[in-house]
């Protein structure tokens, strides 16, 4: 086969498409991903950061959701545990809630016996506070404690590319693909490269199209309904909680929740409608408003403002609209994955980071259905790392982190990055824009104040070392990561600039 013919092409460098590379890689098929941004930049950096069981979905009456997701959050803490951590939670009841109490209550020990051990707990005003010192601003009358998982959303999608990479799979990010057709049947791509502006067309037995949010473009498509969630982060000491929160938002009785995340407290989120799918996803003033509302009710003591947030980001969901249901409040949509095929091709949306691997599989049954040869999968999963570094970078970028001098291995503005770190990035994960390293392999512009901004001179070196800039070079991508830092997480801005 030459390098422009493939057995599987996938469109769309998200989890949903990282997750069908890797499982493909790893069952011997040649594959390629192509990517138009870069890797996870579409929905899978802004997620929630949760590996949730989904006891929300049972609301919906979505079972099969719920106990794939249990299942899956389960697997994942169990054989990621350098990315996927456990994360408590406490769900404050108030005096004489018994309906929420009841439903909550419920929900949670539905995903207990799917879990298969009972790890939520019912417990008294006393211990929730000790828990959770914070739930002493919310007033609560008991709460019930449960776990769930926390991850790098980011993170995830570039360690499946990386280890697909290391099976023999090809990515290529910053690559606009169009499917291309003969008599009726999908047979690849022509694929852009935004950087040298050249194209190629690649031939692929099946093609995978996974284009989240974006795939309404694809043939066969289900009809899609953009849903915007938008969050907050702060830093730790100005919320400094012990376990993750959920509560209900005062206006609306929605859930909202605020965790810890690599150091910093996530709150959010929001469901608002996105009309246009192809205009940026950035918090508006009244999501800011609202999620600032929700925290003003639960820890009014804490003094918080958005002045004090460090900054924001905002995910569109992929929600498929049933028949009929175009109309529905957004919270109440169904949070279902599609999968539909044509010949030569299958397309999926609205997979979840969570069950990212139930979603690969159910792709690849088609994707073997339409021709492709697969090994069976491994009947065992590979040992678990437990080492960060090894996880992340893998072997090689492990070893090389650990050999740089101490100073380049120094924490970096209060987050878990180093400089040693950051190198091994710009040399060896396809960064083109410093967004590339500030906000995906690294999440420096999430967790420093004004998006790692005090750090960039000092990048200048390093960039020009590993990607060849020069000066001017590096002054401009410097001018276009702040500009979009301030258009997307500014949140004082909510999108409109300072
Ligand atoms: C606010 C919010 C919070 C969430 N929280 C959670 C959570 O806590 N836990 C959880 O499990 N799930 C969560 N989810 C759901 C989860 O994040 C998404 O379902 C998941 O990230 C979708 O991944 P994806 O790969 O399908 O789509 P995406 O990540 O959007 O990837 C699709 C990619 O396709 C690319 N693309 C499109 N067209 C083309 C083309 N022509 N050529 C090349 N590339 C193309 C896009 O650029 C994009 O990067 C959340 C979602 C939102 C919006």
């Amino acid at each position: 086969m030459s390098d422009d013919q493939v057995d599987v092409l996938v469109v769309g460098g998200g989890i949903t498409g990282a997750a069908v590379l890797h499982e493909a890689a790893r069952r011997g098929a040649r594959a390629l991903l192509v990517e138009r941004g870069d890797y996870a930049s579409g929905t899978s950096a802004w997620s929630s950061k949760l590996i949730h069981g989904g006891a929300r979905y049972l609301s919906a009456g979505q079972w099969r959701l719920t106990l794939e997701s249990v299942r899956e959050r389960e697997a994942l803490l169990r054989e990621r545990p350098a990315l996927v951590a456990p994360q408590p939670f406490v769900l404050p009841i108030r005096h004489g809630d018994w309906a929420h109490a009841f439903a909550a209550r419920v929900a949670m020990l539905v995903c207990d016996v799917m879990a298969g051990h009972m790890r939520s707990r019912r417990v008294g005003a006393a211990e929730a506070r000790q828990l959770e010192p914070l739930l002493a601003d919310l007033a609560s009358g008991s709460a019930i404690s449960y776990r769930d998982g926390v991850v790098d959303d980011a993170r995830l999608v570039l360690t499946l590319l990386r280890e697909a990479r290391e099976q023999g799979a090809r990515t290529c990010n910053y690559t606009d693909a169009t499917l291309t057709e003969s008599d009726g049947r999908v047979t690849g791509a022509t694929l852009v490269d935004h950087a040298t502006g050249t194209s190629r067309t690649v031939r692929a037995t099946v093609t995978v199209h996974a284009a989240g949010a974006w795939a309404g473009a694809a043939p066969g498509a289900p009809a899609l309904r953009p849903l915007r969630g938008s969050h907050l982060v702060f830093a730790a000491r100005d919320l400094p909680l012990r376990s993750g929160l959920v509560w209900l938002h005062p206006r609306d009785r929605r859930p909202v929740f605020a965790h810890v995340w690599l150091g910093a407290v996530i709150v959010g989120t929001t469901d608002v409608e996105h009309a246009d799918v192809n205009a940026p996803a950035v918090m508006s003033l009244a999501e800011r408003d609202y999620l600032m509302e929700a925290l003003h009710a639960a820890f009014p003591s804490r003094g918080l403002t958005p002045e004090r947030a460090i900054a924001s980001f905002a995910g569109l969901r992929a929600i498929v609209v049933p028949p009929g249901a175009r109309d529905a409040p957004p919270s109440r949509m169904a949070r279902d994955m599609a999968l539909w095929q044509r010949p030569g091709f299958v397309g999926t949306t609205g997979g979840k980071l969570t069950t990212h691997r139930v979603t690969a599989r159910a792709v690849l049954r088609e994707v073997s259905a339409l021709g492709v040869s697969l090994a069976d999968a491994p009947a065992a999963p590979p040992a678990p790392v437990t080492d960060r570094f090894t996880a992340v970078l893998g072997d090689a970028g492990a070893s090389w982190v650990r050999a740089q001098p101490p100073g380049e291995r120094v924490p970096l503005l209060d987050t878990p990055y180093t400089m040693a770190e950051l190198a091994w990035s710009l040399h060896h994960e396809q960064v083109m824009h410093l967004d590339d390293l500030l906000l995906r392999r690294t999440r420096l512009g999430l967790l420093a104040p004004h998006g790692g901004a005090a750090l960039l001179d000092a990048l200048e070196r390093p960039c020009g070392d590993a990607l060849g800039w020069d000066a001017s070079r590096f002054r401009a991508e410097a001018e276009r990561y702040r500009a979009h830092w301030r258009r997307m997480h500014d949140p004082l801005a909510c999108g409109g600039g300072r």
